[in-house]
């Protein structure tokens, strides 16, 4: 569903830009997932009981292979359920040929430039599968072990030992030295003096390093500089200690000549327990304690990652990321939301290189071939046939593949052509929008950033938009590893895939960890139920051969406020549609759609424009509604397109119209239909009058077939204006009797109903006297003196008063004005009643 979220927003933006003329290109593709294909293959061999390692590489790669079809072929069936309008024909795979020609195009580029290395560097093993992974790869928690207290002897003889802590008593194999801080004086005097490795002959020797914690433990270090990366550093300072060889081979057995017959081959958890019960049974244990800490494990096998020291490929990562970090201050490349940019800055900042060789068979070997004569390194496009420095031809390949992500970050330049000086690249390169979720910031988004400055001289793309993570109806993150994802493939089966596309990004804002689940696909179905209705609606009275809507209906200032009114709501509604999208916000947008085309347009004005459509008004009122209402809900299906494209497209073409997909029709223009603020000002009384109405009649219990009388004391000249003019509409609307307009002296009628509102006061006549009107009136009142007070007190604060920006306040006073005279009204109707107002205001 995460791909889903993102494909629609992709989607969204793409369609958006496209309608509106602008050169878009969508490309689609997939990775290879080296590491991770390999493991789950590996994964589904295991349950036939077959080991991946044992198979022949011939057959390996072909069982690999068969699982990458199965899979690309269920992810393309799901891009194209969901509607997703990318260009087929530029489809892009990483293991294609153009793939491995931009991949080691690369990496023999960064290699002449010094960029790539080989070298021997603390790495994270995982010993399960046996490769390196990467930083981005480890997953750190907090889990319980035991520090152990061990006793070194000294190695002249002398009784007695020093005494040293540590949570993995089986690497004491692989010491060269003990450490201690150079200020703790327990051990000045010891410095130089020589221990012996507990359960070996082996002496090391007491060294100062300022690494050392003193209070950790007895604030004494067991140095193991392969086996972990302080220790290395600590070795790394201290010229004189030797390089021990490996105590743990690629899998974590006990090896080497260093660890004792009793232990080699044994595997590093077995050893552990063997070696503790060595030590103590010799005396060496002093005591253990239970532990809690900070445990580093594999996100892939969750084996527990070994620090090894081991020779991989990096790539210098610090002179790459430099021209990006400038970039993005000088806003050369735009995150949205803006807020990930500090998370972005603070790790580029702390960039360290990047291990790029892995130990597996599924991916691209690394272009390099060991010449055995001259040992010569050659990096080269096409592989060489002799070594270009003493002509040998006994040369050997590099055993490792390339990190699926050092293709990956190519993507923006090499799915256009690059290396090649293609048309395609000169056109769209750079691009315009990258659109993804945030977890991948660093091992995608940040590295292509990179690689386009570095390869193209150029930013990749303007415009980064992470969204959300999407998460299920409990709140827990949907991934593959709870599995609590629905298939896309189901969920567009039953709902179908424009419910499903509104459901990611209304009413969840698309950069938030929403949930998606039933409701929110109800939300989606219910609201694409009121526009297919909505335009069957709209037929109904659109005759044969009707001409599509070209320009917005002319309509004449005595035209019918309603018809004025959603024209200048349409405007606004696409105005807002427009500012959203180009700022990324798509649920913004959508939710201006939802709104407009639900409340403005099937509620509000097909209520009340049904007696003109219907030609009850005259044939001019008649033609004037319907070309309004064709006009308006065309116009809004072009801005619904990009969301709903499914829907849309359907219903666009059961309306006249002149182009022959909506796809490809264009994007409403600005300014087309006329804004008028006179009409959406005269609208909101004859609305509310309406609402305030309808609440009496429910509240006071009006039978369904009686057509009570109404009156309404407008509270100023314009609203009296507007009313006396729409009366009939109000009329119709809540099935009165008859309305009247009051005087503002003008008695109330005696039994009736009362509301109070801003515009002025309703009043309608209650079928049979109750006491349930003067109950709602005070309940209205105490409503309103609540809110009063608190205005009130809020003015009294000083502290209000003198902070607040001006507006405001003016804004309170003129609230609480507000709000008094409609309590005083309030009350002048209950004592008219005989009842009692409750306090003053
Ligand atoms: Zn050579």
């Amino acid at each position: 569903m995460g791909h889903m979220l993102g494909d629609t927003v992709m989607d969204i933006l793409v369609r958006f830009h496209r309608m509106r003329g602008d050169a878009t290109v969508w490309v689609p593709g997939l990775d290879h997932a080296g590491l991770a294909t390999q493991v789950e293959v590996r994964r589904r061999l295991q349950k036939q009981g077959v080991r991946l390692e044992e198979l022949p590489r011939e057959e390996a790669l072909r069982e690999v292979e068969r699982w990458k079809e199965e899979h690309e072929r269920r992810i393309l069936e799901q891009t194209r359920a969901g509607g997703f309008s990318v260009d087929w024909n530029r489809y892009r795979y990483t293991m294609d040929p153009a793939s491995v020609r931009a991949t080691r195009e690369a990496f023999v580029r960064l290699h002449e430039a010094g960029l790539v290395y080989r070298g021997e560097r603390m790495v994270n093993w995982d010993p399960k599968l046996r490769t390196a992974i990467s930083d981005l790869e480890v997953v750190h928690s907090e889990e319980d072990g035991a520090l152990v207290y061990l006793r070194y002897p000294w190695a002249d003889g002398s009784p007695g030992g020093l005494e040293v802590a540590t949570v993995r008593p089986e690497t004491i194999f692989g010491d060269v030295a003990v450490a201690v801080h150079p200020g703790d004086d327990r051990y000045r005097t010891l410095l130089g003096r020589e221990v012996i490795v507990p359960l070996t002959d082996r002496k090391v020797p007491i060294i100062a390093d300022a690494a050392i914690d003193p209070v950790f433990g007895a604030g004494v270090l067991k140095v193991t500089p392969r086996h972990d990366l302080v220790d290395h550093e600590i070795y790394q300072r201290h010229p004189t200690l030797p390089m021990p060889p490996d105590i743990l081979d690629d899998s974590g057995h006990m090896t080497s000549d260093w660890v004792p017959e009793a232990y080699r081959g044994l595997d590093r958890d077995d050893a552990r327990a063997r070696t503790l019960e060595d030590l103590e049974k010799a005396g060496f244990l002093l005591r253990s304690e239970p532990y809690r800490h900070s445990v580093a494990r594999s996100e892939r096998s969750d084996a527990v990652i070994e620090p090894r020291l081991s020779t991989q490929w990096f790539v210098r990562m610090r002179p790459l990321a430099a021209p990006v970090v400038e970039a993005v201050r000088r806003g050369e490349i735009r995150i949205h939301p803006e807020r990930w940019e500090r998370s972005f800055y603070r790790w580029m900042e702390e960039i360290q290189d990047w291990c790029i060789s892995r130990q597996v068979f599924w991916g691209h070997p690394i272009p390099v071939s060991h010449c055995r004569a001259c040992h010569r390194e050659i990096a080269s496009i096409d592989p060489p046939k002799a070594c270009p420095q003493c002509g040998s031809v006994d040369l050997e390949d590099d055993p490792d593949v390339l990190d699926t992500w050092f293709t990956s970050w190519l993507w923006p330049f090499a799915i256009l052509g690059w290396p090649e000086r293609t048309a395609d690249l000169e056109h769209y390169y750079p691009t315009s929008v990258l659109v993804s979720g945030r977890d991948i910031m660093f091992f995608w988004v940040a590295r292509m950033m990179m690689a386009g400055y570095y390869f193209r001289n150029a930013r990749p793309f303007s415009d980064i938009y992470f969204t959300g993570m999407v998460r299920d109806e409990q709140g827990r993150r949907m991934s593959k590893h709870l599995g609590n994802s629905p298939d896309p493939l189901d969920v567009i089966h039953e709902r179908g895939a424009d419910a499903m596309r509104f459901a990611l990004v209304f009413p969840n804002p698309t950069d938030e960890d929403g949930p998606f689940g039933t409701p929110a696909l109800d939300g989606g179905r219910n609201f694409l139920t009121k526009v297919w209705n909505l335009v069957r609606f709209t037929l109904s009275f659109v005759p044969a051969g009707a001409a599509p809507p070209g320009v917005p209906p002319a309509l004449p200032p005595s035209s019918a406020l309603e018809n004025r009114w959603v024209l200048s709501r349409y405007r606004r509604a696409r105005e807002e549609v427009d500012r959203a999208l180009g700022e990324f916000r798509p649920t913004q947008a959508a939710t201006v759609l939802h709104d407009f085309l639900w409340h403005d347009v099937a509620d509000r004005f097909v209520e009340i424009a049904k007696e003109s459509l219907l030609g009850r008004r005259g044939e001019g009122a008649q033609r004037e509604a319907r070309e309004t209402l064709l006009y308006v809900v065309e116009r809004s299906l072009r801005l619904l397109h990009p969301f709903v494209p499914h829907v849309t497209e359907e219903l666009w073409h059961a309306l006249p119209h002149a182009d022959t997909v909506l796809a490809l029709s264009p994007w409403p223009a600005a300014d087309e239909a006329p804004a008028d603020p006179v009409a959406e000002v005269e609208m909101e009384p004859l609305l509310e009058t309406i609402r305030l109405l309808r609440n009496l009649r429910s509240e006071e219990k009006v039978p369904l077939d009686a057509a009570p009388k109404a009156w309404v004391r407008p509270a100023g000249p314009e609203v009296e204006r507007v009313l006396s003019r729409e009366k009939a509409t109000v009329v119709r609307l809540v099935r009165l009797g008859s309305l009247e307009l009051l005087g503002p002296s003008e008695a109330v009628p005696a039994g009736t109903g009362r509301r109070v509102a801003a515009f002025g006061e309703c009043f309608l006549e209650r079928p049979v006297a109750t006491g349930a009107t003067a109950e709602a009136l005070r309940r209205e009142r105490e409503k309103l003196h609540a809110l009063l007070e608190k205005t009130r007190s809020r003015l009294a604060d000083p502290g209000f008063r003198d902070h607040a920006p001006h507006e405001v306040v003016e804004e309170a006073e003129a609230k609480a004005a507000e709000l008094a005279e409609r309590v005083r009204r309030i009350d002048e109707h209950l004592k008219q009643d005989g009842a009692s107002p409750g306090a003053t205001p």
